[in-house]
């Protein structure tokens, strides 16, 4: 297949995998809107993570980004005080109130997925249909990430495992505040202890900055070689976002290429099939 053709499959495949919503120009060129520097605002509703600093796809793979220095809060996973498995640690989680965001859940979502998953995902807390399904990422923009688990990935969605920082929902859907990451991290410490993935993939500003300790912009984060207890960690848009922002769309692309690639997959893997 000569260089072209090549582009244009990736380019056809990379468009079925966010459900031919990618801009795709008819001569098979991405349409490239005008570069904007990343901006950081104060306040941004769940699932909006900074505006998208490129949308040319290969710029990831061309322009080796800057040394970066992110330190995640140290947590040695073998004094964590929580159950080592999965099942205990959801019947914990169900009834706990270790934060003021008990009081405005309908229920917990503890997270789902398999539990020797390669890949876990990670958001930053329920919005109002997980609040009320108790399961995470079941909305519009779950759908979206299921869409990129199976055709950018080839996985199905229970093979990974995906859960949020927060597992109750903010009320307003405001983000999680300090003292409440801070109270909930530990169980996401002990379902990354559970799973044991290869790779961690961080879906959105508010995720990545609640679990790698870090203010980085999203712009800052994205194609880093980060890492929480030695696995690696591939920051990328959260679906939400993605959901408005088209462009975003073609980083995200990037993202999974390299999960692909850590997990020693192809980057471009066929469609997972359905379970039989
Ligand atoms: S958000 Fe986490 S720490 Fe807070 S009450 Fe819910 S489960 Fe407990």
């Amino acid at each position: 297949m000569d260089l072209r053709a090549s582009i244009r499959a990736w380019i056809r495949h990379a468009d079925d995998a966010y459900g031919g919503d990618l801009p795709v120009q008819a001569a098979g060129a991405i349409a490239v809107p005008a570069r904007t520097e990343p901006q950081e605002r104060a306040s941004e509703p769940r699932g909006q993570a900074a505006p998208s600093v490129a949308a040319d796809p290969g710029a990831a793979a061309r322009v080796a980004p800057e040394p970066l220095t992110v330190t995640p809060p140290e947590v040695d996973l073998d004094r964590l005080d929580l159950p080592e498995d999965l099942d205990s640690l959801h019947r914990l989680v169900t009834t706990c109130r270790k934060c003021k965001l008990c009081d405005h859940r309908t229920q917990t979502v503890f997270g789902e997925g398999a539990g020797d998953a390669r890949v876990l995902f990670v958001g930053e807390a329920p919005g109002a249909r997980e609040d009320e399904l108790g399961r995470p990422f079941v909305g519009p923009a779950g759908r979206l990430l299921t869409r990129i688990i199976e055709n950018a990935m080839g996985l199905r969605r229970d093979e990974v495992y995906i859960a949020n920082v927060n597992k109750c929902r903010p009320p307003g859907n405001r983000n999680p505040e300090p003292d409440e990451v801070a109270a909930c991290l530990p169980f996401l410490h002990a379902q990354i202890r559970a799973v044991e993935p290869e790779v961690i993939v961080v879906l959105g500003r508010v995720a990545a900055h609640s679990l790698l300790g870090t203010h980085q912009s999203m712009g800052q984060l994205r194609g880093r070689e980060l890492d929480l207890h030695g696995i690696p960690v591939v920051p990328t848009w959260h679906p939400a976002y993605l959901l408005r922002n088209e462009a975003a769309k073609a980083d995200t692309w990037e993202d999974i290429k390299r999960v692909n690639r850590l997990l020693g997959r192809p980057e471009v893997p066929p469609r997972a099939r359905p379970r039989s």
